[in-house]
């Protein structure tokens, strides 16, 4: 069977020089006699593993050493509890910019621990920008700024920081991390699950800088305890060892390519393609403001619910996959994450030209 191109949002496509290698290893990793996927966690043959995989994720990122780099299990969803456990202390305030579905999740959870607020927020306008916020935004005392990076959804990224002073601002860059280099110093926590342009499912990733551990309230559950995990290198219980292990293999493919910054370029490459194809014709429209367009995550529509429909079903049997909008949206979402190739990228235009020619409008 041949393999396709698989535009999911997430879990989605991996590099194939890192599926073969973890295939070439599945029952036999180095001279250990098992697969890491029957490893123990405390073993000598997968201490290295780990520690590996932190040491290439800082020098990929750039991670200064005032940053703790924590390998997690429960997906970013579960920091969206853990980000005010750790940093809004009880009775405290936190901030939060809603634009998109994943920051409105989270802004909610944290509605559950103390005075969150939505100081900013583009529903209004069906997510299509992201709103700018600075210093003059943030209510007094708040304890954090919470923003979602990259919306997976909606298709838009941030294309400032936000500069909030001494305030700690705090990112999901679940559907964006590694995409290009970031500037971690503006960050006070970045975390992001995996399984969208890191690693199989299974893993979150959190960089927090250290100053911010050891302020949990006293009910934070332990497992959310970010000092506690820094504290014990992960390994406070049984980490995701396997995701740990792919995920090891990826940001080593992403050195072997040059780093962020060659990485960075192939993904502008790919998203100009495709953004430069939406804006030279009519049939589809790209709902997204142009400065806000996501380079991971490119949204469009026909505008007529039932060619949409026909679109993603008809670009399956092309081996086009997983080019549905997500539920709440509908339209067509292309996830064109690190490991797409520019030949997919190439392929569904092609088939988008073809469709568009074949299906007029009424
Ligand atoms: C996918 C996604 C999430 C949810 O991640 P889980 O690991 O499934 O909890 C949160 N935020 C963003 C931006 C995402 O893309």
């Amino acid at each position: 069977m041949e393999r396709v191109f698989n535009f999911s949002a997430g879990p989605s496509m991996l590099p194939l020089p890192v599926l073969e290698k973890a295939a070439s290893e599945m029952l036999c990793y180095g001279s250990s006699g098992m697969s890491v996927a029957e490893m123990s966690h405390r073993s000598p043959d997968f201490e290295p593993i780990i520690q590996k995989a932190e040491a290439d994720l800082r020098l990929l990122m750039n991670v200064p050493d005032d940053y703790a780099v924590l390998f997690l299990q429960g997906g970013a969803s579960t920091q969206f509890a853990a980000v005010p456990l750790n940093l809004m202390p009880e009775g405290g305030k936190a901030d939060y910019v809603v634009s998109g579905q994943f920051s409105g999740k989270a802004y909610k959870e944290a509605l559950k621990y103390g005075d969150a607020a939505e100081i900013a927020s583009s529903k209004a306008d069906n997510f299509v920008y992201i709103p700018f916020v600075g210093r003059k935004d943030l209510r007094e005392g708040t304890s954090y700024l919470h923003i979602c990076f990259n919306n997976t959804i909606y298709g838009t990224k941030y294309n400032y920081i936000p500069d909030t002073g001494d305030v700690p601002l705090v990112a999901d860059m679940s559907s964006c991390i590694l995409s290009e280099p970031v500037d971690v110093t503006k960050f006070g926590v970045i975390y992001a699950g995996a399984q969208k342009n890191m690693a199989p499912a299974g893993m979150t990733l959190v960089i927090v800088r250290k100053d911010l551990l050891g302020r949990a309230r006293p009910v934070t559950p332990t497992m959310l305890d970010w000092k506690t995990l820094a504290d014990n290198g992960s390994m406070y219980n049984t980490p995701p060892c396997y995701t740990i292990y792919m995920a090891g293999l990826v940001y080593e493919w992403l050195l072997s390519i040059g780093g962020l910054e060659a990485m960075k370029k192939i993904n502008e490459e790919k998203a100009a393609l495709l953004y430069g194809y939406l804006d030279s014709q009519d049939y589809y429209i790209a709902p997204v403001r142009k400065e806000f367009r996501s380079m991971m995550n490119v949204t469009f529509v026909t505008g007529d619910a039932d060619l949409d429909k026909k679109f993603a079903a008809a670009a399956t049997l092309e081996g086009l996959k997983n080019l549905k909008g997500h539920r709440s949206v509908g339209g067509m979402r292309a996830s064109i994450y690190n490991a797409m190739p520019r030949e997919g990228v190439e392929k569904l235009i092609g088939f988008m030209k073809k469709f568009a020619a074949e299906n007029p409008k009424a």
